[in-house]
């Protein structure tokens, strides 16, 4: 998987792909996409032959290009003779590309996703093992290695910082030191090995701050801005903030405790560390003070400028539009139901309590008009199509741990 001239498939057309691409490029891989979505590989296929491939500016301070050889929206045509395939794309579309993949994989293929966000390695084992593919290696990023964002369709992307190191798990687990050294080289950049596939889930920090931040910001300054008057995301994060976040940590860390001392010592989650110790050790270079958690939110450079997210509203009366805060971002779309939601599934399993992350949960999903908690129970009526455990059968602890570390279970 490190050497060079390896097939590498990027699932996705958003920003991170665009980053994925050169930067798989730069490391002398032979770079494929899988473009599912709308018109997007017809889009990338043609600004890509007239631009004469994807540039990345803004890592290192070099610039990287790569021109794929192969785009296309048919997994047929790109994933049969692919080593490595990397999903990145928001979590609620890994279960549609997989089940498409699964046909075409080699039996020795190593498919994943970046980032994982949670309970991918429940949602990819059932359907590798409904398409015979148990040979199939499952792999989780706890995150993006880079913030970055398009600046032009099939032609640039601006990587606004790079993460120090990330980390990954796999299942079947015990092959994440291959793992991380093959994408280590790969990504240029040190990926490390997490414990598990476990330890992604729960350590993903994403789905503390864009939740956290999300819920804190709406409280304190209401969803309606005039233009200019959007809030800064990141930079707005205050000691308030940042004590829910703390909470919301320490609730995810409570839960990790309890799971390890009850599977010791088959399983371990010691490389999931606090939301704090996440942020320093990610961005250590690029946080000028990093004095407290807020000042270290507030004067990190890769969150610079980095708005609320929001819609404009149209006024019929001709005045200037204003602006209301977007429930249906990914921040709360996709980390509620595909991040702490999962959290609190398995807390759910292991009698774990989750005050904190409860409110959270509860009080976006009414922003967002959906359900997924009623008073504090996973009995919402919007739990479908959600990355639960029990979503997948999963009603025990004990299978829980199975599927983390074997990808196993009778589905
Ligand atoms: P994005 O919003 O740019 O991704 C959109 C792309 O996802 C689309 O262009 C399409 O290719 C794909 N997609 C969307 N819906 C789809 C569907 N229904 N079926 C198939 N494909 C679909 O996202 P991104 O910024 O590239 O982020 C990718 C992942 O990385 C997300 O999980 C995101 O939360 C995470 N992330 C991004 C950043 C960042 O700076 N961009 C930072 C940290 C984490």
């Amino acid at each position: 998987m490190e050497e060079d001239g390896q097939t590498v498939v990027v699932c996705g057309g958003g920003n991170g792909a665009h980053a994925l691409i050169p930067v798989l490029g730069a490391g002398g891989k032979r770079v494929r996409v899988y473009a599912p979505y709308g018109d997007e590989a017809e889009r990338l296929q043609r600004c890509c032959l007239e631009g004469g491939g994807i540039r990345a500016s803004g890592r290192n301070n070099r610039e990287l290009r790569c021109c794929p050889e192969e785009i296309s929206r048919h997994p047929s045509r790109v994933i049969s003779e692919a080593d490595l395939i990397i999903m990145v794309a928001p979590a609620f579309s890994h279960e549609a590309m997989l089940e498409d993949m699964a046909p075409h994989l080699k039996e020795d293929a190593w498919v994943g996703a970046m980032p994982a966000r949670g309970g991918l390695e429940y949602a990819a084992s059932r359907i590798l093992a409904r398409h015979g593919k148990r040979g199939v290696l499952i792999f989780g990023l706890q995150t993006l290695p880079w913030a970055c964002r398009l600046v032009t369709f099939g032609r640039e992307v601006k990587i606004l910082g790079q993460k120090r190191r990330v980390y990954v798990g796999c299942t079947p687990a015990g092959r994440q030191e291959g793992v991380a050294r093959a994408l280590s080289v790969n990504l240029g950049m040190e990926v490390c090995p997490a414990d598990n596939m476990l330890a992604i889930t729960l350590g993903n920090a994403g789905q503390i701050i864009h939740p956290g931040i999300f819920y804190s910001l709406v409280r304190k300054r209401g969803r309606f801005f005039e233009e200019g008057g959007v809030p800064l995301f990141y930079q707005s994060v205050d000691e308030e903030t940042v004590e829910l976040l703390e909470s919301m940590s320490a609730e995810v860390r409570c839960l990790a405790g309890v799971l390890e001392e009850r599977f010791f010592p088959r399983l371990r989650l010691n490389s999931i560390v606090s939301v704090r110790e996440w942020l320093l050790d990610a961005y250590a270079d690029q946080i000028a003070d990093s004095t407290s958690l807020a000042s270290a939110f507030r004067t990190n450079r890769a969150y610079e400028g980095l708005r609320m997210p929001v819609r404009e509203v149209p006024q019929t009366n001709g005045e200037a539009g204003v602006f209301e805060v977007d429930f249906h971002h990914r921040y709360l779309a996709e980390d509620i139901p595909f991040g702490l939601l999962v959290v609190k599934a398995i807390a759910s399993l292991a009698g774990v309590p989750t005050p904190v992350i409860n409110e959270v949960i509860e009080v976006t999903s009414a922003w967002r008009g959906v359900e997924y908690l009623a008073g504090g129970r996973l009995e919402g009526r919007d739990l479908a199509g959600t990355r639960i455990p029990q979503n997948y059968g999963i009603n025990h602890l004990e299978t829980l741990v199975e599927v983390t570390l074997k990808g196993q279970k009778a589905w």
